[in-house]
């Protein structure tokens, strides 16, 4: 691979909400990966590790502050409340400094070693490297179920995803001013970066279990996020209901008909309870259901207009 570009100053940006059980190893790992990257000439001396606390309501911020009091590579960005894994990340993609720039998250789930070949890839040329989980060994069977039909669900609704990727990325300077215009208050990275553009690479990796701490995202805060990266990138599913819509109407009226037909051209009797009540409770239950995911843009247009700030940052160090 020939090098085109000189090693860039490295800034790693790392989420962190309520990690204080975690935080330490993570930053002893980066640091000593960082260090490594640059005593290798692969990583600018200015690089550097950046944690933002996205409104931990334990020690994490009284952590990272003893971090860069104890390391000039350590920084930290504390965030006026929690807003949030995306959001996060996007106030430190934002405000960080770099030429380039990798996420990972602060679990030390994603192999940080891996951070070597996405620094080659850039150094070839990639404006975008995404991370890429060779296996979910250590994800549960629910999860990797779920996982693989969600990937098949978005690519059906036309949303571009990389398989198996998640947030840990590289996105060089160029990449994140192009990101910066992308002015959504419902952020869906994993959609929004391969619609960047630019040279991308993958980069394989093998992902463990989470090293300490419980998981932020509980079910009900996964199936959320889903519904977002899908609400977020694709207008399928109000095509779905017009053509529910037709195909549903179309079957009403075949009911209609033979109900009329009955009435008309046989001496039986009264046509059942069944085929009047089935219908109503079909149609209803349908109807709602329709209405429910318009809602569901509706309320998306609702929190677009208001404009508010993605984030607010509340102090530097
Ligand atoms: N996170 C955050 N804000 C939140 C929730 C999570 O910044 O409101 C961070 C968290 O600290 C971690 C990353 O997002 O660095 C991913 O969270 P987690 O590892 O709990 O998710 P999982 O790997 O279980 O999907
Ligand atoms: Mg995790």
């Amino acid at each position: 691979m020939t090098s085109s570009r000189p090693a860039p100053a490295l800034s790693i940006v790392v989420p962190c909400y309520n990690e204080q059980d975690v935080l330490r190893a993570t930053a002893a790992t980066l640091l000593s990966v960082l260090d490594t990257l640059i005593a290798n000439g692969e990583a600018a001396a200015s690089s550097a590790v950046y944690f933002i606390d996205d409104g931990s309501r334990d020690r994490t911020w009284a952590i990272i502050s003893e971090l860069s009091a104890a390391n000039a590579r350590s920084h930290g960005i504390k965030l006026s409340r929690n807003y949030g894994h995306q959001n996060a990340l996007l106030a430190g993609l934002l405000t960080i400094p770099g030429d380039a720039l990798i996420s990972i998250d602060a679990d030390l789930q994603d192999d940080a070693t891996a951070m070597r070949g996405m620094l080659a890839e850039y150094a070839a040329g990639a404006d975008v490297v995404y991370g890429v989980r060779r296996q979910r060994q250590s994800d549960s069977w629910f999860k990797r179920l779920s996982a693989a039909m969600y990937y098949r669900l978005a690519r059906l609704m036309g949303v571009r995803l990389v398989f198996n990727h998640a947030d840990y990325r590289l996105l060089s300077r160029r990449a994140i001013e192009t990101l910066g215009q992308y002015q959504e208050r419902n952020v869906f990275l994993r959609g929004i970066v391969p619609q960047l553009g630019f040279e991308s690479a993958v980069v394989q990796y093998d992902r463990g279990p989470r090293a300490a701490g419980e998981s932020k995202y509980p079910l009900w805060k996964m199936l959320k996020f889903a519904a977002e990266g899908i609400t977020s990138f694709s207008a399928v599913p109000l095509k779905l209901i017009t053509l529910l819509g037709l195909l549903v109407s179309l079957a009403s009226f075949a009911t209609a008909m033979w109900a009329l037909s009955i009435r008309l051209f046989s001496r039986s009797a009264v046509p059942g309870w069944t085929s009047t009540v089935v219908p109503l409770y079909f149609l209803g239950g349908l109807q709602l259901l329709c209405v429910g995911i318009v809602g569901q843009y509706l309320a998306k247009i609702y929190i677009e207009t208001k404009a508010r700030p993605r984030y607010t940052i509340e102090k530097v160090i």
